[in-house]
């Protein structure tokens, strides 16, 4: 392969902490301390990502060699890598949590590849760092292969996201107590390496300025301007005013992205929010099966229900206010921030109008079909039917006739699709005369839909059934997961199978409807 180019630019430009080693500690003045991945015991690749090693100008060779398992199980650096952990702050279910910092990830360094573009390239589970606070900076297999599949499944259906290059098993075990009930198990450990132009977070920013340091605050803020958003022109106070609402816009897109698809974060704390408006750390994520507004998959959660599907864009906006308020020192009074966060909710309500027709196959939605859509999610709630399912078939309805029978698949419960049928019939007429007012050409809706309306998602229960044939010793569920979700849009005869609804077994079990933090 042709060797990667390192241009690591925020270990070179920015303020580091001047201690070595893992010592845990409060890092004052520093936006990152320099620390090494520690060594596993015996690094042996999973899974890649063949998109992102060509994007990166590996050729396969590279990725199947024992050098490539070292470098991204952590046991050896390439020329030109300069490993730091990042030193940010954050707020966790509405409370400020003062530093929390990279404490299972390590950047390796900044890759510049044959195109010109930055890409990061960042180790989750290489051991532990100055913030890595009472835990042992691992993380299991079961959740790295989430995070691995989620990054690149989102990718490939449109959302904004980081990606992942690699899954590594370490080879050692890691010690968790899943559900904090008391009853830790050795689990296998893996590595995963993500990749993105840019993992700075909100909460980067939330540090230094809640510890009055508006120096190193102004530092990050030109570094990010200039690194991560070089498109942006100007200068000064209207540079750094257009940079909050193009972060504003960007994290609406990523939103609207998450609403169109069914996608539940499922910790949306501000330290897991990218200034870049990425998705960015998945742990106890999940996937809307039955459309249900309330649902979140992440029991540590379950009391509050702050982060459920239906409140993602509430949340967005919150966490950017939290952002706006750190920000303060180093903008010319409120009004220019509080001007990002219109350009949120605008962005927002523009593309949930754009996304909500192109899923309904109309070409745009007015304010009567607003309330046909949000009388469809009432059904859809009520009902208890498979999001994914419903709207992929309403592709095929027969408008001048529709039927129920298309979405058979789509209902987790006879009892409820029978009792609601009329409901959704008088839907389905109603929304079959406003298709044809729309007058779009048939073949033409259809693909419009099907862009934007995916066959194949994430689904909790398929990462979970990958999950336990790997830690069986079989990883090809793994691969074949990816594969799949590598054209998320098209129908993959023969694969109907991995885009089935959830199976009665998966309501409840560990993995599928649920999960915690502890990963
Ligand atoms: P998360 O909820 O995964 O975004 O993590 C919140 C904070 O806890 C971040 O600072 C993480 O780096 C840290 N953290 C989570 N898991 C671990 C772990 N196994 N070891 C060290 N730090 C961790
Ligand atoms: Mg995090």
């Amino acid at each position: 392969m042709t060797p990667l180019r390192f241009d690591n630019t925020f270990v070179r430009e920015l303020p580091g902490d001047p201690e070595l080693g893992p010592r845990v500690r409060q890092v004052q003045s520093a936006l990152y301390s320099s620390i090494h991945p520690s060594p596993v015991a015996a690094p042996r690749l999973i899974a890649h990502s063949p998109e992102v090693a060509v994007l990166l100008g590996m050729d396969e060779a590279f990725v199947r060699s024992p050098e490539f398992a070292s470098v991204f199980g952590g046991n050896q650096l390439l020329d030109g890598m300069q490993p730091y952990a990042a030193n940010y702050g954050g707020h966790q279910f509405g409370n400020w949590a003062g530093q929390l910092g990279d404490g299972r990830a390590i950047t390796l360094g900044e890759t510049v590849n044959a195109a010109g573009q930055r890409w990061e390239l960042q180790l989750k589970g290489a051991g532990s760092t100055p913030y890595s606070r009472t835990a042992d900076g691992r993380a299991v297999l079961r959740s790295s292969i989430r995070e691995f599949l989620c990054s690149e499944a989102m990718f490939h259906l449109g959302v904004p996201t980081t990606r992942a290059l690699s899954l590594v098993a370490t080879g050692e075990d890691v010690v968790r107590d899943m559900f904090y009930d008391g009853r830790p198990q050795a689990e296998p450990g893996a590595v995963v390496c993500r990749v993105a132009p840019s993992f700075i977070r909100f909460g980067n920013f939330e540090l230094p300025a809640s510890r009055g340091d508006v120096a190193l605050l102004e530092k990050l803020v030109d570094f990010t301007i200039h690194r991560d958003f070089p498109e942006l022109e100007g200068s000064g106070a209207a540079l750094r005013e257009e940079w909050f609402g193009q972060v504003c816009e960007r994290t609406a897109l990523m939103i609207a992205h998450w609403m169109r698809v069914g996608f539940v974060h499922g910790v949306m704390n501000t330290d897991n929010m990218s200034i870049l408006g990425l998705t960015i750390d998945y742990g106890p994520y999940g996937w809307t099966d039955n459309y249900d507004p309330d649902w979140t998959p992440n029991t540590t959660d379950r009391q509050n229900r702050r982060y459920r599907f239906g409140q993602q864009p509430q949340v967005a906006f919150w966490n950017l206010s939290r952002l706006a308020g750190a920000l303060m020192p180093v903008f010319d009074g409120v009004e220019p921030l509080q001007a990002g966060l219109q350009r949120y909710a605008q962005a927002l309500a523009r593309l949930d109008r754009e996304f909500g027709a192109a899923k309904l196959g109309l070409r745009e939605l007015d304010d009567d079909d607003l309330l046909l859509r949000q009388q469809l999610h009432g059904l859809l709630r009520d009902g208890e039917v498979d999001m994914t399912i419903f709207f992929r078939a309403l592709a095929d309805i027969d408008l001048g006739q529709p039927r129920l029978t298309v979405f058979n698949d789509a209902f987790y419960d006879i009892e409820k699709r029978d009792s609601m049928a009329s409901d959704f019939l008088d839907w389905l007429q109603r929304y079959a005369a406003r298709v044809s007012q729309d007058g779009r050409a048939p073949g033409e809706r259809r693909a419009a839909m099907n862009a934007a309306n995916p066959r194949f998602v994430m689904r909790n229960y398929l990462a979970q059934q990958a999950i336990d044939r790997a830690e069986q010793g079989d990883e090809q569920g793994v691969i074949d997961l990816l594969d799949v979700m590598r054209h998320p849009y098209d129908e993959q005869p023969g694969r109907e199978a991995l885009a089935a609804r959830r199976p009665d077994w998966a309501r409840d079990r560990a993995g599928c409807s649920m999960l915690s933090c502890s990963s």
